[in-house]
């Protein structure tokens, strides 16, 4: 009964969550959280928001690293969240270089947007994209979800207040 369509956060990585250090990070010991990253997901989680990030990896793409390096770094990733109380609904990642093939896949392509909103029923109207680039909040406008632009390795906290009283820039 009613309308059961959860509400997202989707979140960038690189220069959101963790330190953006203007080069590939894809060893554990160059993942470091961003401050007001733990604060900010149990607001939002309190809010209602289920929370997803939504990452280029084209290091992958150009042979940079591999997918067993982004898993290592993802695994970090949702043990420190734990430690929190906070878990990812889920991680998905372009793994694609636009030399090396194009995809629907990289943002600002809206697929991996599109792919979550289907499998975990999100009302994108209802929902939000935090990103450091014009390409994250690209690829939220495209599928209906709200974007917030910030600055990379701001703390998200600033924009919390935004999200939960629903006015994001559309
Ligand atoms: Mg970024
Ligand atoms: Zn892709």
């Amino acid at each position: 009964m009613g309308n059961d369509k959860k509400k997202a956060v989707f979140l960038d990585r690189d220069g959101v969550i963790n330190r953006e250090t203007g080069e590939y990070v894809f060893e554990p010991e160059n993942f470091e959280i961003n401050e007001g990253v733990f604060d900010a997901m149990t607001a939002l989680r309190d809010a209602g928001f289920i929370l997803i990030v939504i990452s280029n990896q084209g290091g992958i793409g150009k042979g940079l690293y591999t997918h067993s390096h982004v898993e290592k770094i993802h695994n970090k990733l949702k043990q420190m969240l734990s430690l929190h109380n906070l878990e990812l609904a889920e991680i998905y990642y372009c793994p694609h270089y636009p030399s090396s093939g194009k995809c629907l896949c990289r943002k600002p392509g809206s697929l991996l947007v599109e792919k979550a909103i289907a499998r975990f029923n999100i009302d994108p109207s209802l929902s939000f994209m935090i990103g450091d680039k014009e390409s994250d909040t690209e690829a939220a406008l495209r599928a209906g979800v709200k974007g917030i632009l910030i600055n990379a390795n701001e703390s998200i906290l600033n924009y919390i207040d935004i999200i939960t009283n629903g006015n994001g820039k559309a």
